[in-house]
């Protein structure tokens, strides 16, 4: 993975600022993860690609289903 590389190309869509990885934590079938995402500096938009949605939510339910 080379988010936090991929993510200094990247400019926001709505004000055009930079990103920055930022920690978002979210609640999802009883547990709470932690997830790296790529913000704004600007004015905090949050970018989720359904990819990389998709894909944490795969690791989030093979976490749960593993204990
Ligand atoms: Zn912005």
């Amino acid at each position: 993975m080379s988010l936090q590389e991929d993510v200094t190309e990247w400019s926001c869509g709505a004000c055009g600022g930079t990103l920055e990885i930022v920690k978002v934590g979210f609640t999802y079938m009883k547990g709470n993860f932690e997830v790296d995402l790529p913000a704004c500096n600007g004015c905090g938009l949050v970018l989720v690609s359904e990819e990389l949605a998709t894909g944490k939510m795969a690791d989030a339910e093979r976490i749960l289903e593993d204990k």
